[in-house]
């Protein structure tokens, strides 16, 4: 058996031994709560069950291609994974816009008036949407102003009000005079990249977050920024090497099969004193005792591993639903594409980002489109959406109809996102659990976020700060964290 630490003596007095933790869980979230942990002196040790870390947001190798799992990008306003970026030491290497561009191109459209832009000025909120509503040429005039009110009545919102959570967004938007066009033209176009849900499936109250924070809060806050670089190089490589310089233990390929308190339980449900507080983590091979345990892993695994009593309803972690995420990647011979990324009407192409330098291509160019709410694509043979993805890239970009297309592939995950039904607020559990000394983190948790990547680092900080208050070691790092990258 080892300490977490590999410290001897689990008799020794806890005052004069360092605090240790376990975090299991090697995504955002958890790698976010053991350099946390660890910046506080915390002795930590990480355990993550694949060969690598970054869990969702991750690359692999094909053939000399670095290919991401999944197109991702940040907002300005993600101010967590901001200051994450910058603990790793990656943030030049995903930078951000300087401005607010989206390219929205309309494949339905007649030519001339095929091509938007949602952008911003200057000007303070929310102004500084005004020019790029009043010029958008995919909703009429009579749109844009009722688009123009329906996001005043959004900001005036209180995020805190559950009841937001109890209401879908798409019945808001539409009882607020907004027109199938509109929803699909313009608030879809965001919210499913951003929710990865359709308004009508959304929450209410998810959405005005988004929308709040991200449109309306500061006039940079929807910027987006993303990696030049391969996701693996930020999320797996620059962060082990944050995490080795902290001195926290990292170990992959370790999958944790049980967490439990050390025992011995004495007839009347005490623990002995020295044990009291504490906790055992299994992996194969090895036990592993701590002070303070995080578990960052999806909520169905988090729901397996929770030892019995430490949520009140720990069945409600099955009901919260996933939502699928499908990239398509395509290599073509020659440069079709002159912008970084665009957004796509009219087709059944979303978001489509030049992937060209970060994977390393020598010549011709890599596009990768990121198809969230892929429910109805996720299973289709390559075969099928080959057929049906490759003309739609000619419609949109008239120099691929005369480019060879040299690699064609997909990558599917199935469990991309949690589901931001109405509803799912009440089913999302905070950092501290019923268990002493035991936390939760993930974007799954209650951040008030959707799922995201802020979401993760978020729920790592706030898992972090619980467990250091129990522990009673300092906590000012958590809260300038947020401020350096405001
Ligand atoms: C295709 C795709 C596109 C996305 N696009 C965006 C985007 O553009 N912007 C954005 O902000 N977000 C995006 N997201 C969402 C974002 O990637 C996730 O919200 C975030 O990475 C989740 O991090 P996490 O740490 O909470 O969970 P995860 O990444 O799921 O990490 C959990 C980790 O726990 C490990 N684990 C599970 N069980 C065990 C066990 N028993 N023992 C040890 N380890 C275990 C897993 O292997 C995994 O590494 C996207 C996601 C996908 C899949």
């Amino acid at each position: 058996m080892n300490d977490a630490t590999q410290d001897e003596g689990l008799d020794a007095d806890s005052a004069s031994r360092p605090a240790t933790a376990v975090v299991v869980g090697g995504g955002l979230a958890g790698i976010t709560a053991a350099l946390a942990l660890a910046d506080a002196g915390v002795r930590v040790t990480l355990l993550e069950g694949r060969p690598r870390l970054g869990g969702l947001a991750f690359s692999f190798q094909r053939d000399a291609l670095t290919v991401d799992n999944g197109q991702h990008v940040y907002l300005r306003c993600c101010t967590a994974y901001r200051w994450f970026l910058g603990r790793v030491d990656g943030a030049d290497l995903a930078p951000l816009q300087a401005r607010l561009d989206v390219p929205v191109l309309d494949a339905g459209a007649k030519p001339g008036r095929r091509l938007g832009r949602i952008g911003r000025t200057a000007l303070p909120v929310p102004l500084h949407l005004a020019r790029s509503l009043a010029t958008y040429p995919h909703l009429s005039l009579a749109e844009r102003a009722k688009v123009g009110r329906a996001a005043l009545a959004l900001k005036r919102l209180d995020l805190a009000d559950p009841a937001l959570d109890t209401q879908s967004f798409g019945g808001w938007l539409a009882a607020h005079g907004q027109s199938e066009r509109a929803i699909e033209a313009l608030w879809d176009l965001v919210g499913v990249a951003t929710l990865n849900a359709v308004a009508g499936d959304a929450s209410l109250g998810l959405a005005a977050m988004v929308f709040k924070t991200g449109l309306l809060s500061a006039p940079g806050a929807a910027d987006i920024g993303w990696a030049r670089v391969p996701l693996g190089e930020l999320h797996d490589r620059l962060a082990r090497k944050a995490l080795d310089s902290a001195g926290v233990r990292t170990e992959v390929r370790t999958r944790v099969t049980s967490i439990s308190r050390p025992g011995p339980i004495h007839q009347d449900g005490s623990i002995s004193p020295h044990e009291n507080g504490r906790w055992r983590v299994q992996v194969p091979g090895e036990t592993l005792d701590a002070d303070a345990v995080v578990l960052a892993v999806p909520q169905r695994e988090a729901h397996d591993l929770l030892p019995e009593g430490a949520l009140d309803a720990p069945e409600r972690l099955l009901d919260i639903g996933t939502v699928p995420i499908l990239n398509i990647h395509v290599v073509y011979d020659r440069k079709v594409l002159s912008r970084p990324f665009f957004a796509a009407l009219g087709s059944p192409v979303q978001w489509v980002f030049d992937r060209t330098e970060a994977s390393g291509l020598k010549e011709g160019q890599y596009l990768a489109l990121s198809q969230s709410v892929a429910q109805d694509e996720i299973d289709e043979p390559v075969s099928a959406l080959r057929e049906r993805y490759l003309p739609e890239l000619e419609r949109l970009l008239p120099r691929a109809r005369d480019a060879a297309v040299q690699d064609f592939f997909v990558t599917r995950e199935r469990t991309a996102t949690f589901a931001p039904a109405p509803g799912v607020g009440r089913l999302r559990p905070g950092a501290r659990t019923e268990a002493p000394g035991l936390y939760l983190a993930g974007a799954w948790t209650a951040t008030g976020w959707p799922a995201t990547m802020e979401s993760a680092v978020r729920s790592g900080v706030s898992a972090a700060d619980a467990a250091l208050d129990a522990l009673g070691r300092p906590r000012d790092h958590l809260v300038e964290l947020f401020e350096e990258a405001a």
